[in-house]
């Protein structure tokens, strides 16, 4: 397919927008250690800004779930491909995602992180599209809602690739 990709999120917003976000969680976490939990592998630029703007002592780990093949429709599966490397219980987790769509694979991973007898699960995302949801599925820190289109950027990949672009953007159609 032939593509340009047109800017929607600059980087400078997305940064500002991070910041926000780990502000916002640092104050809700006061006086706690957090679990800061990656799904790879989407969500790792954002995870990676996010985590240096949070100020509190936490430690970092990742699961792999697919759910995507390398097109830009769902399968519907969840599928765990790489569990987490440590104990999670009663610690307080918050779930890292690069974009909340259809719900299915955040609605998945959440109970399957609870029921490790976790303290408390929390969602962050750096985007969420509300119009594509299938299942309830809501974000606890949602950097920005977007409409419904397919984006690239900031971790988030077209057949793997653009995920190194500091912006996120449109993919449109020759
Ligand atoms: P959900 O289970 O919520 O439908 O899907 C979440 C996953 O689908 C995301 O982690 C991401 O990998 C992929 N996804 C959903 N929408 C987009 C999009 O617009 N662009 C890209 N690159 N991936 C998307």
């Amino acid at each position: 397919m032939d593509y340009t990709i047109e800017t929607l999120i600059p980087r400078e917003k997305v940064e500002q927008r991070i910041k926000e976000l780990a502000c916002e969680i640092t104050k809700d976490y006061e006086g706690k250690e957090v679990v800061v939990l990656g799904l790879l592998k989407g969500s790792v630029v954002f995870m990676s800004d996010l985590i240096k703007e949070l100020d509190l002592p936490l430690t970092i780990d990742f699961m792999n779930v697919s759910s995507y093949g390398d097109g830009t429709s769902t399968t519907g599966v969840v599928k765990i491909l790489k569990d987490v490397d440590q104990e999670l219980k009663d610690k307080d987790v918050i779930i890292v995602e690069d974009i909340i769509d259809t719900g299915l694979t955040l609605s998945y991973v959440k109970e399957f992180i609870k029921a490790k007898g976790t303290k408390s699960v929390k969602v962050c995302t750096l985007l969420d599209k509300p119009e594509r949801r299938k299942v309830e599925m809501k974000g606890d820190y949602v950097g920005f809602e977007i409409p419904d289109e397919f984006v690239v950027g900031y971790g988030l990949d077209y057949a793997q690739k653009h995920r190194n672009l500091p912006y996120v953007g449109i993919v449109v159609r020759k």
